[in-house]
């Protein structure tokens, strides 16, 4: 199954163009399986409207949101909602722990920009994966990003990282067993059975290229 696991929309992030309904509709026709709506500092608490929308377009929503913490952006699954706290990556950890949630290191290659990055050992010790592919960094930054999973043995990730409609279904995250729920999605990021695709640019379905 699979599942773009990050993308912005202009209704809870402010620097994304992209409508929930354009985002769905196009990631429908790159082939795409679901996505997971990443927004910045915020979870969608609307879960009626994003059901409507699924079911509209035919395609699996899922929740999760893009932390700026000191040590630049974290993608997090499975918590329910944003808390100013969370600002704060210690608590960060100790929520998600707590609720048995996921945290992925998102674009490591551009933390320079966003934070000051986490050593090698704070990823082994607290992040869970890598976001290995991210539809807005170059080839050569994921290949380094990669290694860098292998490594310190962790899973890789794959996400488009849309803020417009030209970057939805650029990469995903190629899920081993098919998840209906947010809880599905978080049990098998943490057993591991997951790892990144970039999508092909077609106009003829999905073509994976694996990494
Ligand atoms: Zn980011
Ligand atoms: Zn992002």
């Amino acid at each position: 199954m699979l599942i773009d696991l990050h993308n912005h929309t202009r209704h809870l992030s402010m620097d994304s163009a992209l409508t929930l309904d354009e985002l769905l509709g196009r990631a429908k026709e790159r082939g795409l399986d679901g996505v997971c709506l990443t927004e910045h500092n915020a979870v969608w608490q609307n879960t009626a409207r994003l059901e409507a929308a699924a079911h509209r377009h035919g395609i699996a929503v899922f929740r999760g949101m893009e932390v700026n913490s000191q040590y630049g952006h974290v993608l997090v699954f499975g918590l329910r909602a944003f808390r100013n706290s969370m600002f704060d990556f210690g608590e960060l950890c100790r929520v998600v722990e707590s609720e048995g949630g996921v945290l992925v290191l998102a674009h490591p290659q551009w933390v320079g920009n966003v934070g000051r990055g986490p050593s090698p050992d704070v990823i082994a010790e607290h992040f869970h994966g890598l976001e290995v592919l991210n539809g807005e960094v170059t080839n050569d930054a994921n290949n380094y990003v990669e290694a860098m999973a292998t490594a310190l043995g962790k899973f890789g990730t794959g996400g488009s990282d849309s803020h417009s409609l030209g970057a939805v279904g650029k990469c995903a995250t190629l899920f081993q067993n098919p998840v209906r729920t947010e809880e599905e999605m978080v049990r098998e990021m943490r057993a591991g059975r997951v790892s990144a695709v970039r999508l092909a640019p077609s106009t003829n379905g999905v073509e994976l290229i694996k990494v």
